[in-house]
């Protein structure tokens, strides 16, 4: 069993700097350690967290039981295929870490996903995504502790449930698996996706109509850094809401109201609208609540000012709620998972 901490502050353990404390903590490095520790946790009837990075929860009060902190390490390429390298990476990892490890390695893929907080094991709990890459699109197995039966199982694609910032471990097989290492399937000879404006506007300015993925890697980390607030200068969870998906009539109705609405048609006929648009346009850039903030550069993230208690981005996130509620007809759902 690895040392058993008493009594821990989380608060340098979630990127939104939420003071919060573990009754019981430990680092868990191997699956051995994982094991024991869930072991223990069973034994002693304590609830359990996982925590990778910490950035895309909100800790709503002390944690009464065992904060397990993943930080195996491990990252090697373990098949090569005549149409994608497969590369192995341990939960503890940290996700940019290994973006830059494929990237230089020369295994390319991950270039749109660069700058994405977080670690390797978090990364398939909500499908992480940006610039039109989504986790699973490079997915191909993980392993995980089956804490129900304690053993290690292979979960592939299919079984993890996928979609829009979901999957099964943030719903039904919540708390039920600890993940231990995941596998990535990254393709060969296959061109960056630079179809998001963004990343348009950055090569058109540059004059390069074909960049290569570590010029993309470059370009979404300098967007980014441009756009999101630095959890180290303003503690954040990034995105607090999901893109609300909409009717395909229900959009064309808002676009009477509002003609510049950004949507994004999704296969099945449902439109994606810009949540961020949407907080933007009603007027809650910069606005504090507490010491909660919408951010100034990015409507989606909603930061700590410094002292933030989640009572106030609680607050802040309904207030958001209840206006887009009630000048768009549109639900917004967080994203974090709230503890
Ligand atoms: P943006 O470019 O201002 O666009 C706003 C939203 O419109 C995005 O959220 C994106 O949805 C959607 N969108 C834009 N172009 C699209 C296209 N060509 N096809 C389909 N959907 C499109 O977005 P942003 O806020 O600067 O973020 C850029 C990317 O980083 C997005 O993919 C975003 O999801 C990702 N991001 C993720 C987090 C996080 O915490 N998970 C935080 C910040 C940014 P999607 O979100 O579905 O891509």
């Amino acid at each position: 069993m690895p040392t058993l901490h008493e009594n821990v502050s989380l608060k340098s353990f979630n990127t939104f700097g939420i003071e919060s404390r573990a009754r019981y903590f430990v680092q868990c490095a191997s699956t051995a350690e994982v094991t024991a520790a869930v072991d223990q946790a069973a034994g002693r009837g304590w609830p359990r967290l996982v925590l990778g990075g910490g950035s895309n929860l909100l800790l709503t009060r002390d944690f009464p039981g065992l904060v397990m902190h993943m930080s195996n390490r491990g990252i090697a390429l373990v098949e090569t295929r005549a149409d994608a390298f497969v590369v192995r990476a341990a939960a503890g990892e940290s996700w940019h870490g290994l973006v830059l490890h494929t990237l230089d390695a020369g295994w390319n893929g991950l270039e749109n996903l660069a700058l994405i907080p977080g670690t390797v094991g978090a990364a398939p709990l909500q499908n992480i995504g940006a610039y039109g890459v989504e986790l699973e699109s490079v997915f191909e197995s993980l392993d995980a502790l089956d804490t129900q039966t304690g053993a290690v199982v292979t979960l592939k694609r299919e079984a993890c449930g996928f979609a829009y910032r979901d999957s099964i471990f943030k719903g039904v097989a919540r708390d039920r698996y600890v993940i231990l290492e995941v596998s990535l399937r990254l393709p060969r000879n296959k061109p960056p996706a630079i179809d998001y404006a963004d990343l348009r506007a950055w090569f058109a300015r540059l004059g390069v109509s074909q960049p290569g993925a570590r010029e993309v890697c470059a370009a979404v980390v300098a967007i980014r850094r441009a756009k999101l607030p630095d959890p180290a200068v303003a503690g954040n969870a990034g995105s607090f809401f999901k893109n609300p998906l909409v009717a395909a009539d229900k959009f064309a109705a808002l676009k009477v109201f509002y003609p510049d609405l950004p949507g994004y048609a999704q296969p099945g006929g449902a439109v994606k609208l810009a949540a961020g648009w949407l907080i933007d346009h009603a007027g809650w850039k910069g606005r504090t609540l507490g010491g909660a903030a919408v951010s100034q550069t990015q409507a989606l993230v909603l930061v700590n000012r410094g002292g933030a208690v989640a009572a106030d981005v609680l607050a802040l996130a309904q207030a958001i709620q209840a206006d887009i509620r009630a000048r768009f007809g549109v639900e917004l759902i967080p994203e974090p998972v709230l503890v």
